[in-house]
């Protein structure tokens, strides 16, 4: 679908509750720039033919952005850049999540696990350690992509119109969001969604010390983009009042905050708390993954602003408010 500016809008089939994601192809003179790319699956595989075929992929495409390392993003690209000859561009810390992602020492990543499991209560299940170490991640993408030049904050993509690089934290490292002051329109990849909030998880090994406070850092500098531009998210449909939704994420978040630290006057195991925010079926490992790592990453932000603290450790910790 052809949006202003002449950028293109495409969705590619997810499995699951997700059931899509939104990729943009950006023009410049001649040409066109892909964000975001799919899961390498047949369907996206047959789309992409599809794809090539109505907009002369094979001698259009210029380049590929990556918004983030997740493999609903990153799926595809290193197979698209190889078979078209196009350079990847992504932050470095996308780059480096993704490297780290694909090559995990077995050893190491499981011992980390095991401790953070250990040091956080959460119950290290066969399932839970196969995906937070990494070994599914592997199935999930093309490749690595070759490196070309990181992305970096404040630095214009130069296309048919100027794309203004930000990067964020929160939802995965060194986010990329595009924006464009010509057609005011910004690609909000998974930072800013209109219906559902981003997945913020505390991960094993994770360099953030505390990522909801991150995403809601990243939720006030989004406030910089004009509210009168169009967004354009990874999930669901282009959306306008961006500000409102900045503020409706934060305040979500900020419910859940209350909702852990009222249910805190009791000492709680961790399970305790992920089904106090979370009705999801958590037999499926995926949901449960992130809801576990969703309600660390609230733990957490009290947690770093004492207002919250652990005792004991693996399965006797329990998680305590203060006073
Ligand atoms: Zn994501």
């Amino acid at each position: 679908m052809e949006l202003k500016g002449d950028v293109l809008w495409g969705r590619l089939p997810v499995p699951g509750m997700l059931g899509h994601v939104n990729v943009w192809l950006l023009p410049e003179p001649g040409g066109w720039w892909l964000v975001d790319s799919g899961l390498p699956q047949p369907a996206v595989e047959l789309a992409w033919a599809g794809l090539a075929e109505a907009i002369d992929l094979r001698s259009r495409l210029r380049g590929i952005v990556v918004t983030h390392h997740h493999p609903d993003h990153i799926g595809m690209a290193a197979r698209l850049a190889a078979e078209y000859d196009v350079p990847v561009r992504c932050s470095q810390a996308t780059y480096q999540a993704a490297e780290s992602a694909l090559r995990p020492e077995p050893a190491a990543a499981l011992a980390a696990f095991e401790d953070w499991a250990a040091a956080h209560g959460v119950p290290a299940d066969q399932e839970l350690r196969e995906l937070l170490t990494g070994a599914l991640y592997a199935r999930m993408i093309s490749g690595l992509p070759v490196p070309a030049p990181f992305l970096n904050q404040g630095e214009d993509l130069p296309l048919s119109a100027p794309w203004r690089i930000s990067l964020h934290e929160g939802h995965a490292p060194g986010h990329v969001c595009l924006y464009n002051a010509v057609d005011d329109l910004l690609i909000s990849g998974d930072q800013v969604l209109p219906s559902i909030s981003p997945n913020i998880s505390l991960h094993p090994g994770g360099r953030d010390d505390d990522p909801l406070g991150q995403y809601l850092a990243s939720l006030r500098e989004l406030r910089g983009i004009p509210d009168t531009a169009m967004v354009l998210p990874a999930h669901g449909r282009p959306f306008n009042h961006l500000h409102s939704r900045l503020d409706q994420l934060a305040a979500e978040h900020a419910t859940r905050l209350r909702a852990i630290e009222a249910a805190l006057v009791t000492p709680r195991a961790l399970d305790e708390v992920v089904a106090l925010l979370f009705r999801v079926r958590l037999s499926d490992i995926f949901n449960r993954m992130l809801a576990i790592g969703e309600t660390l990453a609230h733990l957490r932000h009290l947690e770093v602003a004492g207002r919250v603290r652990r005792q004991g450790r693996g399965p006797a910790l329990r998680w305590v408010g203060q006073e």
